[in-house]
């Protein structure tokens, strides 16, 4: 089932372009949370960041940088942050990869609970024996 991003990028939808190419479309979000606050996404229609072709990954690593300058030229923030939210549990609300450009001023901005934990070096050993493992394996 398609997503409202689908339908912005057919143009069913308005939407407010920042910028597009070929693998990739950007418009403002429709409730920022801060001003600026600018959506980037891929053409592909897949819900999570790893599902996504290398291809429309490239696309997006190219035209993010280019985007957060333009937004910076534009509001004047000097700080941002980029969320990208994968899962209703992970505070994914639209199933269509999208990531936030979210410019932070002193009283606006992305505000996060970092509960920091620490590393211990045997789970890291754990965790990277099956990172290492899949990665060999072609990811
Ligand atoms: P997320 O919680 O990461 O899935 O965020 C979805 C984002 O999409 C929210 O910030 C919404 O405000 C934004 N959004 C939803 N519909 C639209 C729309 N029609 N135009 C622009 N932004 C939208």
């Amino acid at each position: 089932m398609g997503t409202i991003f689908d339908k912005i990028l057919s143009g069913d939808i308005p939407s407010h372009r920042v910028y597009e190419d070929d693998l990739v479309y950007s418009f403002l979000d429709i409730n920022p949370i801060s001003r600026g606050h600018t959506l980037v996404i891929p053409r592909e229609a897949k819900a999570r960041v790893h599902e996504l072709s290398d291809e429309s990954c490239a696309a997006i690593g190219r035209a993010l940088p280019r985007i957060c300058r333009a937004v910076l030229k534009a509001t004047g923030a000097v700080d941002y942050n980029i969320l990208q939210n994968n899962g209703a549990p992970a505070h994914q609300a639209v199933f269509h990869v999208h990531f936030h450009i979210i410019p932070k001023f002193a009283d606006q901005g992305l505000g996060i609970g970092w509960k920091a934990g620490s590393l211990e070096t045997e789970d890291a050993q754990t965790l990277l024996a099956a990172m290492h493992e899949d990665l060999a394996s072609g990811g």
